[in-house]
C-alpha cells in the first residue's frame, strides 16, 4: 500500500523558483518525487507525481513539458528524449530509467518493432480520439489498483488477459457505466479541492467517479494464470519462455507462432473450420473492423489463449493434429511470417506430405462450395469429399465414376471451367 503524504500547496512559480535542497543555485526539482512503480506506466506515475505535488495533471504537465500537448496522444507510446529529459529534470530519476516505463522499451521482447504513430502488435489499440479514448485500450486488475494506484506496462498489451498476482481476469472499461479507463481525463481539481481530497482519483472512471477498485474479481482458469505469470516473466526479465521439446526460445520468436495461432482461432479466413472443431464462440463483435487481435475483447482473447495453451502444452504434435483435422494449408500456418522460428518450421514437417495432392483454387470459395454440397449438387459434393482429404480412389468409389475422372473434376474446376468443354468426360451437375 502507497502512503499519501501530506500534500504542500505550491504554485508552479514557486516548484521553478524555490530554493534548491542542494545548495544555493536555483533547481527545478519538484517537492514530491514517488519513485516509479515497478512495471508502472509512464503515464500512471506522471498521474502519481501530480497528486503528490497537490497539481492538476495539465498545470503539472505545463509545468515540465512547457506547451507541448502530451495528452491528445499516448504518452506511453509517444514519450522521446525530450520529454523524458524534462522528466528528469523536474524529479531526478534517470530518462534511462523511466525509458523502461514507456512501451519502446518491449521492442526486442514482445515486438521486433516499435512504431509510436501506427498500430505496434500486441499493443492494445487506444482509438484516440482528441482527449478521450473509443477503445478499452487500458486494462486493470482491480485487486492491484486497490493495493498499490498505478496501472502497469503489461496492461497495454494483448497477450494480457489474467493478473499472474491475483488470478483474477483483467478489466478493462468501468464497471458501472462501461467507458474505457481513461485516468488523465478525471478532473483532479475537483479531487484536490475537497476539504478531505480523494486518495488517487486517477483510478476512478473519469465518467461517473466510481472506484475501479471496486470492479468484481472475476476468478481465472489456473492455467491461464500459470501461463499469464511466465509471459510476463519473461517480458520483465530476460525475454525467454520454455516451448516443450524444443527447450528456450525468445520471447519474440514465441509470440510471433502465437499471434498466428491467436489469429486462427478468433477470425483467420479459411480457419472457420478450427474454431468449429475446438468450440470456439463466434465472435461477439461480429467482424471487427480492424481485423487485428489486439482489438478484441479480453473475454475473446482469454479464450483464444485457453486453446494456445492447449496446443503448446501438446508441441509439436498437435500443431499436426489439430492443422490436419483443420485442413490448414501450410501457406496458412505459415501467412504473415516475415521469418518463421526454425522450431516452428520443424514442427510443421510431417505436414508437408499430408497433402500432396492439388489444392482447390477455382472460382468458387471454400464455403461457396460446402453452400453448393449442401444443396446437393453433386459436383460440389466431389469437390468437398477430396477438398477435405479423403483419398482420391475412396472419392470415386462413393461416387461410382474413374479417380481419373476425379482428377479431371479438380483440374476443370482449378482452371475455371465449372461447366468443362468435354460433358462427355462425366455425367456430373
Ligand atoms: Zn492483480
Ligand atoms: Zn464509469
Amino acid at each position: 500500500m502507497v502512503k499519501l503524504r501530506p500534500f504542500p500547496v505550491l504554485s508552479p512559480q514557486r516548484v521553478v523558483q524555490g530554493p534548491s535542497r542542494l545548495g544555493g543555485a536555483r533547481s527545478a526539482l519538484l517537492p514530491m518525487r514517488p519513485r516509479p512503480e515497478p512495471q508502472e506506466l509512464l503515464s500512471s506515475w506522471l498521474f502519481r507525481l501530480a497528486q503528490a505535488n497537490s497539481q492538476k495533471l495539465h498545470s503539472l504537465s505545463r509545468l515540465i513539458f512547457g506547451e507541448r500537448q502530451l495528452w491528445n496522444r499516448d504518452i506511453d507510446s509517444m514519450a522521446g528524449d525530450e520529454v523524458l529529459a524534462a522528466l528528469e529534470r523536474a524529479t531526478g530519476v534517470n530518462a534511462d530509467v523511466l525509458r523502461l516505463h514507456t512501451l519502446p522499451s518491449l521492442e526486442g521482447r514482445v515486438y521486433a518493432h516499435h512504431t509510436a504513430n501506427s498500430s505496434t502488435p500486441w499493443v492494445l489499440h487506444l482509438g484516440i480520439y482528441h482527449r478521450t479514448r473509443r477503445h478499452c485500450g487500458l486494462q486493470y486488475c482491480p485487486q492491484c489498483l486497490g493495493e498499490r494506484p498505478a496501472y502497469l506496462l503489461p496492461w497495454r498489451l494483448s497477450i494480457s488477459v489474467v493478473c499472474p498476482v491475483h488470478g483474477c481476469v483483467l478489466h478493462a472499461a468501468c464497471p458501472a457505466c462501461g467507458v474505457p479507463v481513461v485516468p488523465h481525463r478525471v478532473d483532479m481539481a475537483a479531487h484536490l479541492s475537497k476539504s478531505f481530497p480523494t486518495r488517487f482519483p486517477h483510478t476512478r472512471c473519469h465518467a461517473c467517479e466510481v472506484a475501479l477498485a471496486s470492479a468484481p474479481t472475476v476468478a481465472a482458469p489456473a492455467a491461464v494464470v500459470a501461463w499469464q505469470a511466465v509471459i510476463h516473466a519473461a517480458i520483465a526479465g530476460d525475454g525467454w519462455v520454455q516451448v516443450q521439446g524444443v527447450g528456450a526460445v525468445p520471447l519474440t520468436e514465441y509470440l510471433v507462432v502465437a499471434r498466428l495461432w491467436l489469429t486462427l482461432l478468433t477470425f483467420g479466413r479459411r480457419a472457420e473450420r478450427l474454431r468449429t472443431l475446438l468450440g470456439m464462440p463466434v465472435l461477439a463483435q461480429s467482424e471487427p473492423r480492424v481485423r487485428s487481435f489486439d482489438v478484441l475483447d479480453v473475454r475473446t482473447r482469454l479464450a483464444a489463449i485457453e486453446h494456445l495453451i492447449t496446443l503448446f502444452d501438446g508441441w509439436p504434435e498437435r500443431v499436426t493434429a489439430w492443422s490436419r483435422a483443420a485442413r490448414l494449408r501450410r501457406t496458412i500456418l505459415l501467412q504473415d511470417m516475415q521469418a518463421p522460428p526454425e522450431w516452428y518450421l520443424d514442427a510443421l514437417k510431417p505436414l508437408e506430405y499430408v497433402n500432396p495432392r492439388r489444392p482447390l483454387t477455382g472460382p468458387l470459395s471454400w464455403e461457396e462450395l460446402l453452400s453448393h454440397a449442401q444443396q446437393g449438387g453433386r459436383r460440389a459434393r466431389l469437390l468437398v469429399a477430396y477438398g477435405e482429404g479423403r483419398p482420391v480412389r475412396e472419392v470415386a468409389r462413393h461416387f461410382g465414376i474413374a479417380p481419373r475422372t476425379v482428377r479431371d473434376l479438380v483440374t476443370r474446376f482449378n482452371q475455371g471451367r465449372p461447366e468443362g468443354p468435354a460433358r462427355k468426360t462425366s455425367s456430373f451437375e
